[in-house]
């Protein structure tokens, strides 16, 4: 850990389920840190003591955050080393964690990720659906205004979509979604990561929907994007434009060079020839 003159602020990703996904470094910077700030001081009080560290805490949560802040930032510039905790996950992931982070970037003060677990990650990379690019909007607005618009915004979007729930509101989350998407479109449930009762539910929207009255835990949905390219607007695009559209849908070389044949009507070996030296991204 590092000395100076002023402390670092350490952002550790601590367990989002299973206790033993925590990285030896998380564990060194919790133990040698002069203070823990934790979004619930009795939550992580749990894991330090899986993991025997005993620590003086103090909360940081989103009701606080603005005076917290300032005491934080005068412990880190006379020298002690702090380390923000969530509950789970990375903190500043839909948790607390920007607001100390921008006042610290204000005040010269060094800031040190510590990587680790986040559940939209994990939820992605196992989803199926393409991970070449993605959008991550947290948990839906519930003012009614808003939600609406991030909705049209999902809608449109031709990149993976990625969203927090709570399970109590999934239901009517689905049927929201259910509005804007086709019944085309894939859409995966992570539900308890790194939990006993961890599943990933793929479907449709309808067949996500008819499972809807009895998910429990905590869950991720992962939404294909929109890739509705009519196929005059598809042969309209550059022949690269068109490999670079089913590129970032995730479909391999051999995939690609199939679809464009087939979109333009024309043999795949035309197609082959244009690519042959094309190395996959
Ligand atoms: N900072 C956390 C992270 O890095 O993922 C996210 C915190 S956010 C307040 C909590 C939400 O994350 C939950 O409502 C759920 O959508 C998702 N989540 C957290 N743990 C999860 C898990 N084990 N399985 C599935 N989703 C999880």
């Amino acid at each position: 850990m590092e000395k100076s003159c002023k402390g670092v602020l350490y952002l550790v990703a601590t367990p989002i389920g299973n206790l033993d996904d925590i990285t030896l470094r998380a564990i060194n910077v919790l133990k040698e840190a002069d203070l823990i700030a934790a979004e619930d001081t009795r939550h992580t009080l749990k894991l330090l003591n899986h993991l025997n560290i005993s620590k003086p805490m103090i909360s940081y949560h989103r009701h606080n955050e603005e005076f917290r802040c300032e005491f934080l930032i005068n412990k880190l510039k006379e020298g002690e080393n702090i380390a923000l905790v969530s509950d789970a996950g990375t903190p500043g992931i839909s948790d607390p964690g920007e607001e100390i982070v921008r006042k610290c970037i204000d005040e010269n003060i060094k800031i040190v990720p510590i990587p680790g677990a986040c559940a939209m990650i994990n939820a992605l990379i196992s989803s199926g659906i393409s991970t070449k690019e993605f959008c991550f909007f947290g948990f839906l607005p519930l003012n009614k205004k808003n939600r609406k618009e991030k909705l049209s915004e999902i809608k449109d979007i031709n990149k993976t979509i990625i969203l927090y729930e709570a399970p109590h509101k999934i239901k009517n989350t689905l049927e929201d979604l259910k509005d804007v998407l086709d019944d085309n479109r894939r859409v995966v449930l992570a539900r308890e990561i790194t939990k006993i009762h961890e599943e990933f539910i793929r479907g449709n929207i309808d067949e996500l929907l008819s499972k809807a009255d009895n998910l429990k835990g905590e869950m991720v949905l992962i939404i294909e994007g929109n890739f509705t390219k009519k196929e005059n607007e598809l042969n309209n695009l550059s022949l690269e434009e068109h490999y670079k559209y089913y590129e970032k849908q995730g479909f391999d070389k051999k995939d690609i060079i199939k679809k464009i044949a087939k979109d333009r009507n024309v043999n795949k070996n035309e197609i082959y020839k244009v690519f042959v030296n094309k190395k996959e991204k």
